[in-house]
């Protein structure tokens, strides 16, 4: 332990590694402690991953900046160059265009697990990144020139800034003994990967109805993964269907544009919650991604947002220390949480107001399809719903 690291970012996820990514090829010396094993490679040919993601082109210019996005396949990306949204009985919708903003697309939708093992092949290839493995810090002593975390295995480390990027439930954030305020929704998001009757869909749509949304986000392909959200026990009675039930569930109840389904192809379901670090920083330690926010996956802008801390915190954090300043000091810390805090409360806001709109009473409801009408003919709350989605 005689040496101080410039950082140590605990957590090896999408936003821990994009974290040290970024301060590795500044010349940063960082180790990134993971509490599992790395990523594995991923077959060209291998069936879809539940988990998935919509990469906004703020996220996506990232991975492109930290030398991550030219190791995700063209085969395992699918661009959506339209997004659209509607009430139940699909009468009044919104759609979004990437080609009036004059972009070629809005993003795309990428398998977590290939977005992860991209980050860290461009890791692999930084000197001044070192993997720790199934690793976990035990104790966090915070000092007046650099804090000390002790692993579970017993090694010590020093750093001037240490990163908690452990997730939803981070011990990082517990250790600082950093608070969070929790709401849980009551509902699930059944998720389902299907093989699509219609070739690949550059559309991404989204229809609320009273249980709670159903979204189609296309793969490449004949592929397609569906989040169907309801009860929590609608969800795992749904759940617990064999594959041809489901696929027969999902052609009743999913609107008719999806186009008919061939076959489930998997399934998982995962409880929708809110949770809200009371405080982002403390004294030579910062949460970024999911340990600092986890919001309501409706709008897939979760990970979109926790790659917005990543880029905020890590040119702040370089400015220092190419100014030669101290990257763990207390003004960068602060500046980070001042710039990032209101972003994420401003996402939770649309994402309460959107649930509350959505699945409240029948009122409310009726005024949500209303909005959606009204939105629809406003280019001018459309081109800026679409720049606040896009991250720009
Ligand atoms: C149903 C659903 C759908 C979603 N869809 C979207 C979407 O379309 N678009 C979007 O932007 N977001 C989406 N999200 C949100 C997104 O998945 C998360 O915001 C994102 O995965 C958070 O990444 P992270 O790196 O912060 O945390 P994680 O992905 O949770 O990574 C945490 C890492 O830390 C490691 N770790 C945990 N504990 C320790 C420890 N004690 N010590 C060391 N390491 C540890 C873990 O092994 C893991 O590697 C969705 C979420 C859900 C639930």
């Amino acid at each position: 332990m005689d040496e101080t690291l410039d950082a140590i970012i605990v957590g090896g996820g999408m936003v821990g590694a994009a974290v040290a990514a970024a301060l590795g090829q500044a010349g940063m010396s960082v180790a990134l402690v993971e509490g599992g094993a790395p990523p594995a490679a991923i077959p060209i040919e291998a069936p879809f991953d539940l988990r998935v993601s919509s990469l906004n082109l703020a996220s996506q210019r990232l991975l492109e900046e930290v030398g991550a996005w030219s190791h995700i396949p063209e085969a395992r990306r699918c661009p959506f160059r339209h997004i659209e949204a509607s009430d139940t009985a699909e009468k009044r919708h919104i759609r979004f265009n990437a080609a009036e903003l004059e972009l070629p697309d809005f993003g795309h939708f990428v398998e977590n697990r290939v977005i992860r093992r991209a980050l860290w092949q461009r890791l692999d290839a930084l000197p001044g990144v070192t993997m720790l493995c199934h690793a976990r810090p035990v104790a966090w002593v915070p000092g007046g020139h650099r804090s000390l975390l002790e692993l579970d295995d017993g090694r010590m480390l020093a750093a001037r800034l240490v990163v908690g990027a452990d997730g939803a439930a981070s011990h990082t954030r517990e250790l600082a003994g950093i608070a969070t305020r929790d709401e849980e929704y009551g509902q699930r998001a059944l998720i389902i990967n299907v093989r699509t009757r219609l070739p690949q869909q550059d559309v991404s749509w989204q229809r609320f109805t009273p249980a709670g949304p159903q979204a189609m986000l296309p793969l490449p392909g004949h592929h397609a993964s569906l989040v169907w959200y309801d009860s929590a026990e609608a969800t795992l009675a749904r759940e617990a269907l064999d594959d041809e039930a489901l696929r027969l569930a999902i052609e009743r109840d999913f609107p008719a544009r999806l186009g008919g389904v061939e076959a489930v192809l998997g399934r998982a379901s995962f409880p929708i919650r809110r949770r809200h670090a009371e405080r982002y920083v403390r004294a030579r330690l910062a949460l970024v991604g999911d340990a600092a926010h986890v919001i309501h996956p409706l709008a897939g802008q979760g990970l979109n947002l926790g790659l917005q801390d990543a880029e905020a915190l890590s040119r702040r954090v370089i400015a220092a220390f190419h100014a030669g300043g101290d990257p763990g000091d207390r003004a960068v810390l602060v500046g980070y949480a001042r710039e990032r805090r209101p972003q994420t409360l401003a996402m939770i806001a649309a994402m309460e107001t959107f649930h509350h709109v959505f699945t409240g009473a029948a009122p409310l409801r009726h005024a949500g399809g209303a909005g959606l009408a009204l939105a629809e003919r406003m280019s001018g709350a459309k081109r800026a719903v679409m720049r606040h989605a896009l991250g720009l």
